[in-house]
């Protein structure tokens, strides 16, 4: 059930559901969760069944599972968010997903306002570990409280899709001369673009860049 409902940044809702079993789930911090965002007994919903669950990372599961979800226009599951109140029941599979912390000489995030939602939690349970990252927002409001040194740069009206400005970002960062693990999560031709420059121009072992699409412009509920 539904227990609070707030803003925690510009178009970003913080949503906590506790409950009977939730408390106890197993999680890395990483993971997803597949929620149902439509309701499977109205019958006009069967016209589009890819509409029913979208996937959301979790930020926190510490006796309730906290998820935070970008309110970036129209679409299932931004209008799930928005609907939301106290009381209301949510509908969830159990956290999974590979999209986690690995062994490395340092950690590289990079992404936009939905991978921020994975990165604070990879971020905190890496305690004092070297972390570095770049995270593009639209504007200084939609910052979360991530921690490590992260460096936040503002696309203003420009889409978050294809952004050349993150990779932009990313190739001004000063790195340690050898290759970390990064992690590039966000918009599915943006992350390309971002392991090209690390691949290609940093010349970084493809298998030391993580990356995990969750959108793109045309397609729906990517996983
Ligand atoms: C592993 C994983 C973890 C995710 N974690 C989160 C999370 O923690 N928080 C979160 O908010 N989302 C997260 N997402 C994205 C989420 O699953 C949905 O894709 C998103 O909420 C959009 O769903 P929708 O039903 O509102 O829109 P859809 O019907 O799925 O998409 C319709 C259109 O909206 C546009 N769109 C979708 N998302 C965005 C966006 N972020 N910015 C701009 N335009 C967009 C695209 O043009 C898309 O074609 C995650 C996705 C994955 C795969």
């Amino acid at each position: 059930m539904v227990t609070e409902v707030r803003m925690v940044a510009g178009r970003m809702r913080a949503i906590r559901v506790e409950g009977e079993g939730v408390g106890g789930l197993a999680w890395v911090a990483g993971q997803q969760v597949r929620v149902l965002v439509t309701d499977p007994l109205e019958i006009r919903n069967w016209r589009r069944p890819r509409d029913f669950l979208r996937t959301y990372s979790v930020w926190d599961l510490d006796g309730g599972l906290e998820l935070r979800v970008l309110d970036h226009g129209d679409g299932p599951g931004a209008r799930w968010a928005r609907g939301l109140a106290v009381g209301d029941e949510v509908t969830f599979n159990k956290p999974e997903g590979q999209f986690v912390a690995q062994e490395g000489a340092y950690h590289l995030f990079v992404g936009e306002e939905t991978a921020a939602v994975a990165f604070g939690p990879m971020i905190r349970g890496l305690g004092e570990a070297s972390v570095h990252g770049v995270v593009e927002v639209a504007g200084a409001e939609d910052r979360l409280e991530i921690g490590g040194e992260v460096r936040w740069v503002f696309r203003g009206e420009r889409s978050a899709a294809e952004s050349g400005g993150l990779v932009e970002a990313v190739r001004e960062l000063q790195l340690p001369a050898e290759a970390g693990v990064a992690y590039v999560a966000g918009e599915a031709k943006t992350i390309q673009m971002v392991r090209d420059h690390l691949v290609r121009e940093r010349g970084w072992p493809r298998r030391a860049v993580l990356t995990k699409p969750f959108w793109t412009p045309g397609k729906v509920g990517l996983e």
